[in-house]
């Protein structure tokens, strides 16, 4: 047991507190004696004892709530029961329910965690970063909460999302939990529902733009460069133009990534190599649409050029494979009401609906993200199944309520011939006495392994081709089971060794690229392994 830290100090300290797993020598050396009832229990008892109460809650809110107390009582446990029981708990930690928890963040507020900075510590962020008890902090998770998951601007209610993001980085590399902070960028909200909530916790005003807005964000940025130095910085749920604008401001300069750009964009490219294990088609002949034109939907387009590219196609004509739809239809060169990142894909072809898109340039994969539920229609579905045999359809809008179409749907109207990925999980499906089990594209497969290999090999930046390895190595653990169950994506169950995996495979890219600032170990993988942490009690 480290420091001095004697009796109620000790349970008081979730990284201390093991509970009713003192021993009775750590009792009697620790000042417990007495505060802990009698019988000496093991993680494997208290496990269940935490699995018990979560089941027993009526409500998924309930069971987060649960969940947040464990992580702040007990963090072996809390990480312990969380990697033990992954699927069941990570859409509880995570996507959909932390999207509840987000919504209802100001009215369920316990115990503050992660940073807060507003605009009226502007001049003063280094200053008040020391306030963080930690020095050894290696990745930041850091949102300014204006598009929290599908549910748009949520202000510094999206706290929720940096601290479930690494409490994922944590379970699923072995981050260890003291290295991680996440921050809330609170630059106000433009929401009036939480602007009139008395109860909103947040910086009580309209949000700050324009110069305001960037130039806190390089100084909160110079300021983690400053106190941190080798920390990751991972940008999270901003609104589309404000992602792109700190993205292509940051990525050549700082350690950092946007994960809803290029997270998604690599499970979404490991998931659509995996698929062409299951239809035969070369990965370099494939012709992709999008539903949606946003952060996401455009991140996956920029490394699928990428990974054309490095299958032999020029960049003209990887780009020319893909095509986008956004809420005005498809996106062409004539149109003139197209964002920047549109640009590059706006083909030269007239304009089109959607589903008259589909029927005349015949995608091989259709990929949703809009956070528009029920886009793919019957009328889709049934559209790919008249041109594919095993059409490849990923419905990535988050959370559940916002999917482009269920698992169910997309099953049914295909006649069970569809290849479905989701950004939610869905249950399995039961089709004319076929059993389909869905895998999530969770952008947990992807993260958690490119931080781990970043940090471990301390990158100077995270690179595309970062990307395309993670991607590689991910699509590389899905067995032939996997796929045949109808699943993109390996179990969640093997998510240490998944992010190990893709941790070697970025590092060494690193290293390939001279991006890495260590020596490089002999023994990479075992170097990888020995910086996890593992959420159990010392014998
Ligand atoms: P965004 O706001 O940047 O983009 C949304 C896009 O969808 C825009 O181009 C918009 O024009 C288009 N759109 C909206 N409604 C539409 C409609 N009815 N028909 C056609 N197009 C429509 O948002 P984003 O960051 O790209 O995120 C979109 C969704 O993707 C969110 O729900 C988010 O949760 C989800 N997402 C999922 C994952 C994942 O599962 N791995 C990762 C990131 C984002």
């Amino acid at each position: 047991m480290p420091g001095s830290a004697k009796g109620y100090a000790i349970l008081d300290n979730p990284s201390l507190n093991i509970s009713t797993a003192f021993t009775r020598q750590q009792r009697e050396q620790l000042g417990l004696r007495g505060l802990l009832p009698h019988k000496v229990c093991g993680m494997q008892a208290q496990e269940q004892r935490a699995l018990e109460n979560i089941r027993r809650k009526g409500y998924d809110i309930e069971r987060y709530i649960f969940l947040v107390a464990l992580m702040e009582r007990n963090e072996k446990l809390f990480y312990h029961t969380v990697l033990n029981n992954i699927e069941e708990l990570m859409p509880l930690i995570y996507t959909p329910t932390v999207g509840q928890a987000c919504k209802e963040f100001a009215h369920i507020f316990r115990k503050p965690q992660g940073f807060y900075i507003t605009p009226d510590d502007r001049g003063s962020i280094r200053e008040i970063l020391d306030n963080w008890p930690e020095d050894e902090v290696r990745v930041i998770v850091v949102t300014d909460g204006e598009r929290i998951l599908g549910l748009g601007d949520l202000g510094a209610n999206g706290m929720g999302i940096p601290i479930g993001k690494l409490s994922l980085y944590c379970a699923c590399a072995g981050i260890h939990p003291r290295q991680c902070l996440p921050v809330m960028l609170d630059v106000g909200t433009n929401n009036q529902e939480l602007l009139d909530d008395p109860l909103y916790l947040g910086y009580p005003h309209k949000r700050i733009q324009g110069d305001d807005y960037l130039s806190l964000v390089e100084e909160f940025v110079l300021a983690v460069q400053d106190k941190f130095p080798k920390a990751l910085l991972q940008f999270e749920d901003f609104l589309t133009p404000n992602a792109y604008r700190l993205l292509n401001l940051y990525r050549d300069r700082v350690l950092s990534f946007n994960d809803d750009i290029q997270g998604t964009a690599a499970v979404a490219l490991a998931g659509v190599y995996a698929s062409t294990r299951l239809t035969g088609i070369d990965f370099k002949d494939l012709r992709v649409m999008f539903l949606g034109a946003g952060s996401a939907a455009t991140g996956i387009g920029d490394l699928l050029v990428v990974a054309l590219q490095a299958a032999g196609l020029d960049e003209a004509v990887a780009r020319k494979r893909l095509w986008f739809n956004d809420i005005g239809g498809l996106v062409v060169a004539s149109r003139d009401n197209l964002m920047s990142h549109n640009l590059p894909y706006a083909h030269d072809h007239p304009p089109s609906s959607f589903i008259e898109a589909i029927k005349t340039i015949k995608p091989h994969v259709l990929i949703g993200a809009t956070g528009a539920p029920g886009t793919f229609t019957q009328e889709v579905i049934e559209a790919m199944s008249a041109i594919n045999q095993r059409p490849t359809i990923f419905a990535l809008s988050n959370p559940t309520s916002r999917a482009e179409c269920t698992a169910e749907q997309a099953y049914t109207w295909s006649n069970g011939r569809v290849i479905f990925s989701s950004g939610s999980p869905f249950d399995a499906v039961e089709l004319e006495g076929r059993r389909f089990k869905p895998g999530q594209g969770n952008n947990a497969y992807i993260f958690p392994g490119i931080g781990l290999g970043a940090i471990a090999c301390e990158a100077s930046v995270i690179t595309d081709e970062m990307f395309l390895s993670a991607a590689h190595a991910l699509a590389g653990k899905v067995s032939e089971q996997d796929l045949h169950s109808g699943s993109l994506y390996p179990p969640l169950s093997d998510i240490r060794s998944v992010s190990k995996t893709i941790a070697v495979e970025v590092a060494k890219q690193a290293f390939a690229q001279n991006v890495a600032q260590i020596q490089r170990p002999d023994d990479l993988e075992g170097y990888i392994q020995s910086l996890m942490y593992q959420p159990v009690y010392a014998a």
